[in-house]
């Protein structure tokens, strides 16, 4: 999603004839898109600042701080770091270059970061770079309020975007020749807008001419549509891969984290995925040593994921965030020591894991979507298949490019990449 603000940002400026560099000894401002999830995103943000206040006594220079921890810790960050000029919040991109304008003629420092129920950018399309694959995003803000999660302070209430105006983004990416769409949100299933639903609208999305792929994040265990199922499994161009953030498997801790289900239900809905898709690649996310867990709760996240056998998992250890509902209300009591050790069984079941289902797949063919050279060597292609496994195979003599979808017979695998040769036709 910042990703995604980082390119809309870019496109608002542009539009007002600010022009762009990468590196900083031309550059007049500098911004950073922040992060407030967790804290080590914080420390990064913190570590920068220091470097550029070096920067900043030697020559003049404008320092902008946008996104989710300007817009949480607001004018304390302006008090602390007497370094930062502007500070905007993920819904005021639009008040950015008047803010930038005033900071460059009248030295002083500006703020805004107040939240909108409307703002969803719908008339800036941004532009992005890799020229095969793109976000989208139909929604913006959340209204779940899992109580460790400061996304519903820092982008607001719940908003979706205008059906029209997400074919219009999409028709525009496919005619500039992207192949892949990922549809954006925090909530994807409770997109609603004009009498759509968000199967209504992947849908339409699939139909869009050069469009050959669409995937989808995030979807909430609590109200996955039996419909978006159904559609994961059988239409050609929407990709079989779920991610379904589990967080945890201990029922008293989902109802703490205010997850709305238990970890049965959870298990019972990844099942009927898994049977209605037997190729679906299913990925989540976990939070071990969230307030009061106990070894034995942390054991039943151990197991759960043991028994479901996710193809990846995004593990954390729980980071309090300010002005949380956790973060009002319980203790962050879990020594640093237990969450590391938490955590570092969960890395190694989830590598054991991913590398057993890859290793299944040796054999068969896949067809991947190649997005570029391999970083390890020009010689190789580097893509995904359907199911979002990162593949690898030499290159031969056919001429292929990116954004080209081949096929590849699978020849070996590790637990993150599958390595295999292209089958020529
Ligand atoms: S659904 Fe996701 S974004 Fe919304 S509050 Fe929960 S964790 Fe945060």
């Amino acid at each position: 999603m910042n990703e995604y603000d980082s390119d809309i940002v870019r496109t608002i400026l542009k539009r007002h004839n600010f022009a762009f560099t990468l590196n900083i000894n031309d550059a007049d401002i500098v911004l950073m898109n922040t992060c407030a999830i967790r804290e080590s995103a914080h420390e990064k943000i913190y570590g920068k600042l220091s470097r550029l206040k070096r920067i900043k006594r030697e020559r003049e220079l404008i320092i902008g701080l946008l996104g989710c921890m300007a817009q949480n810790l607001k004018k304390n960050l302006l008090e602390e770091n007497s370094i930062i000029d502007v500070l905007v919040g993920p819904d005021s991109y639009r008040t950015l270059p008047e803010l930038l304008n005033q900071a460059l003629r009248q030295k002083k420092s500006a703020m805004e970061v107040t939240l909108s129920e409307y703002e969803t950018y719908a008339d800036i399309i941004p532009e992005q770079t890799n020229g095969v694959t793109a976000w989208v995003s139909i929604m913006r803000g959340c209204d779940n309020f899992c109580t460790f999660c400061v996304v519903p302070y820092t982008r607001g209430r719940e908003r979706s975007q205008e059906p029209d105006s997400v074919i219009t983004e999409v028709k525009q990416l496919a005619a500039s020749g992207i192949k892949q769409v990922t549809l954006l949100g925090q909530n994807v299933n409770s997109y609603y807008a004009n009498g759509f639903d968000f199967s209504d609208l992947i849908l339409r999305v699939a139909e869009v001419p050069g469009i050959e792929r669409v995937r989808f994040t995030s979807p909430h265990p609590k109200d996955f549509p039996e419909k978006l199922i159904d559609l994961v499994a059988t239409h050609p161009k929407i990709c079989p891969h779920i991610h379904l953030p589990l967080q945890s498997g201990n029922d008293r801790i989902l109802q703490l984290m205010n997850r709305t289900y238990t970890g049965k239900e959870f298990s019972r809905l990844a099942e009927s995925m898994r049977k209605r898709c037997p190729q679906l690649s299913l990925t989540t996310d976990v939070i071990v040593g969230f307030s009061s867990e106990t070894e034995e709760e942390f054991q039943d996240t151990y197991a759960l994921m043991e028994n479901i056998k996710f193809n990846a998992a995004f593990t954390f250890m729980y980071s309090e965030r300010k002005n949380t509902i956790a973060a009002r209300h319980y203790n962050d009591d879990i020594p640093h020591n237990v969450k590391v050790d938490r955590v570092s069984r969960l890395v190694k079941l989830q590598s054991e894991t991913s590398f057993e289902l890859n290793k299944a797949l040796i054999g068969k063919k896949r067809i991947v979507l190649i997005e570029g050279n391999s970083k390890k060597s020009s010689d190789h292609w580097v893509g995904r298949t359907d199911e979002n496994i990162m593949a690898v195979f030499p290159k031969t003599r056919q001429l292929l490019s990116p954004g080209q979808l081949v096929p590849i017979t699978i020849l070996d695998a590790t637990s993150l990449t599958l390595i295999g040769h292209h089958d020529t036709i």
